[in-house]
């Protein structure tokens, strides 16, 4: 009989978003005529912008004409497109990252979770509790639940930031602006931890998909703006929340030339050449299509067409916090992030508030606590929704009786 990979085993139970549905469904089965209110989803809503489109448009009539149609392209992703992140989204903010150390993929969760491909089994790794489930499931699924697998907890006392760990060790997952609690890292705070990696010769993997979300000009956008990172950080970017790429599919990892490790016979190794290793055996590349999509973003009328889009979201997250501050209930983001992390009022854990807010206002939000042990007691809601959803959503809550 073959063996299955019995980690899987150990993984907890997908069991979130739905038993979410599943609550939703009955709710709604009672109460057919209820407007419920969608602040939990962590996926885009407004279309794609028209420059993308259009690019995305032309690229397809190129698939059609035997003299610009293209099979496989290069499993890194085309030049035209690492040429345009490597000068738009780091050297014109002074970050000397070149085409060579992007890959483009189709989407940050495939890179975080296949980042593990290419680090040994003997790493002791590092995932902040609450935190975006992917880094902990796949490192269980390579892993097991295993004591290599330390949990830093983010809890209200340090403005659910991580302190540092007592046991050094070899992986750091960072995610900033942060999923699930919307707070964001200072450059002084991002540099405690880059400065921790270099001394202890850790990695960071830093995931920076909600970048675009960050008004502070004080906050990183990458963690490259620190010095030294390049020697100890790969960073992962998406062009998922910024430009709606959600289910179009494309994203970039960095992996600097200057990131080495030490192989267990003592030389030096390049990560960037494991990954591109890994990725040229794994990976057939992200389709010409949405990487000429991609493309489009770094155009004038792009980046001026996704600035909007994130602004819109962002309205609605000022929104949100208007509402909950006039309301006098506790909250955490929604100013660098889309993401609002707020303390259920009364002391309810997260589930209890769930259900009161599906009955009592017709709104879904993420219970925390389905983002770890630490989110308990605390609730997720995104920016996401329409315009016209959010106000109304806002009205609702305030007729929320404690
Ligand atoms: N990283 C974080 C922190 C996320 O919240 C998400 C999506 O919700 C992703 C990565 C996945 O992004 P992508 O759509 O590029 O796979």
């Amino acid at each position: 009989m073959f063996e299955i990979n019995e980690n899987y085993l150990q993984l907890n139970e997908s069991y979130l978003f739905n038993t979410i549905a599943k609550r939703i469904e009955k709710f709604s089965a009672s109460h057919p005529e209820a407007d419920i209110i969608r602040l939990g989803i962590g996926d885009v809503t407004l279309p794609l912008p028209p420059s993308v489109l259009q690019a995305m448009h032309n690229a397809v009539d190129e698939m059609g004409v035997k003299e610009t149609f293209r099979g496989y392209g290069p499993e890194q992703g085309y030049a035209f497109l690492r040429e345009k992140i490597s000068e738009v989204d780091f050297r014109q903010r002074g970050i000397d990252i070149s085409p060579g150390e992007i890959f483009v993929g189709d989407g940050s969760k495939s890179d975080t979770g296949n980042i593990g491909d290419i680090l040994g089994e003997g790493n002791v790794v590092a995932i902040t509790n609450p935190v975006y489930p992917v880094y902990l499931d796949t490192n269980i699924m390579r892993l097991g639940k295993s004591s290599k697998i330390v949990l830093l907890p983010c809890g209200e006392e340090n403005g659910f930031l991580p302190e540092m760990p007592s046991q050094r060790p070899d992986v750091i997952y960072l995610c900033y602006p942060n999923n699930p609690t919307g707070t964001v890292m200072t450059r002084e705070q991002l540099k405690q931890w880059v400065d921790y990696a270099l001394e202890n010769r850790s990695l960071i993997l830093f995931d920076a998909a909600y970048e675009a979300f960050i008004r502070d000009k004080e906050i990183p956008h990458s963690i490259y703006e620190i010095e030294g990172a390049a020697a100890c950080a790969i960073e992962f970017r998406s062009f998922s929340k910024n430009a709606g790429f959600t289910g179009l599919r494309c994203s970039y990892t960095v992996v600097p030339k200057v990131l080495t490790a030490r192989s267990a016979e003592g030389s030096n190794i390049s990560l960037n050449g494991l990954w591109n290793r890994r990725q040229s055996t794994k990976f057939n590349g992200t389709p010409y299509i949405v990487q000429k999509a991609a493309e489009a973003v770094y155009s004038p009328e792009g980046q001026q067409e996704v600035r909007e889009m994130v602004s819109y979201y962002m309205r609605n997250a000022e929104m949100i916090r208007e509402g909950l501050t006039e309301k006098g209930w506790t909250f955490f983001g929604g100013k660098d992030s889309p993401y609002i992390w707020l303390k259920c009022p009364g002391g309810m854990d997260s589930w209890t508030f769930f259900d009161r807010l599906l009955q009592e206002c017709h709104i879904v939000g993420t219970p925390g606590v389905g983002f770890g042990s630490k989110g308990e007691g605390y609730f997720r809601l995104t920016a996401f929704n329409s315009l016209e959803k959010t106000e109304e959503a806002i009205e609702r809550i305030k007729n929320f009786q404690q």
